[in-house]
């Protein structure tokens, strides 16, 4: 009978866009504590929108997007598109480095430049109402990355990805079964932590570099097994990792491979009918 019931209960989450890929998951649904969501293109809809240009706009946002030509963040795409709409010209740039977490650099116009957030700017000093205008942006749930060229920083570019219109309801129904839920992000603490109030999430672990997303889950682990919500090529060691992987349909094709469980309809609100699921079929099953 076993067998047969993991076939139905797989087969009737799977009508409804839930796959269930391993018997594994279902085991380990019982017993998650904590559910930890990525944020770019989890819980937000990972289209980010440029909204502000502190400086002279012209010069920074096309001294951005030549920078971003070669780059495929999603931060990127958005100055680019905007760069694109403002009709600037974009120079050619030699020797482009992305710097995991951090931004890009390379050589634009003979003169190397650069655009990321402020871990990129080990010596430079920004200026009192620099400072204060990013902490407003940020406030506002807008990533703030600097522009800089030679040894200046030219300006700000503020940049806004909305929250999923479902991603509320999806978190507020996994509190209402007393499970515990995280945000884990390479973005800065105060813009996640404004992202996560608009969505009610428990808890923020912000400035998390790509390739520590996976030991912060090992950290939740000790008090509890732990599903992991993710989309990207860089959620796929934290997807692995945790004792329920669910990756986003919508993802890069290593999230979908890692995830034990995949969100076909790309709504959040499945992970709740995912782990409720689950729990039925194992209990069925046990
Ligand atoms: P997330 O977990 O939100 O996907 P990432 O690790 O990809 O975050 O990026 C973290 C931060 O690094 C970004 O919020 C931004 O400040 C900076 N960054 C990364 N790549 C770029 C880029 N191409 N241009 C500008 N900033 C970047
Ligand atoms: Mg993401």
């Amino acid at each position: 009978a076993t067998p047969t019931a993991l076939m139905v209960g797989t087969g009737r989450s799977a009508r409804m866009g839930i796959l269930i890929k391993n018997g594994e998951v279902l085991e380990a649904v019982n017993d998650v504590k904590t559910v930890i969501f990525d944020k770019t293109g989890t819980i937000t809809v990972g289209k980010p929108q440029v909204t502000d240009v502190i400086g002279n706009s012209d010069k920074v946002l096309s001294i951005a997007a030549s920078l971003e030509q070669s780059s495929e963040h999603p931060l990127a795409t958005a100055i680019l598109k905007k760069a694109k709409e403002a009709g600037l010209e974009m120079t050619p740039s030699q020797n482009f480095k992305a710097i995991e977490g951090k931004g890009v650099q390379a050589d634009v116009d003979g003169e190397s430049a650069f655009v990321g957030n402020d871990k990129l700017l080990t010596d430079m000093k920004v200026s009192d109402s620099l400072k204060a205008k990013m902490t407003t942006l940020q406030h506002q749930a807008k990533t703030v990355v600097f522009v800089g060229q030679g040894d200046q920083i030219i300006g700000l570019i503020a940049i806004q990805d909305a929250p999923k219109p479902t991603s509320e309801d999806a978190i507020s129904a996994l509190k209402s079964k007393g499970l515990k839920t995280v945000m884990l992000t390479g973005d800065n603490q105060a813009v996640s932590q404004a992202i996560a109030d608009q969505v009610g999430i428990d808890q923020v672990v912000a400035d998390v570099l790509p390739g520590d997303k996976a030991d912060q889950v090992k950290k939740f682990q000790q008090s509890g097994k732990v599903a992991f919500v993710g989309d990207g090529i860089n959620d796929a060691p934290a997807l692995s990792t945790a004792d329920v992987g669910i990756a986003m349909g919508s993802g890069t094709d290593i999230a979908i491979e890692s995830g034990g469980i995949v969100l076909v309809k790309n709504d959040l609100r499945d992970v709740y009918k995912a782990l409720e699921l689950s729990k039925k079929t194992f209990n069925r099953i046990k």
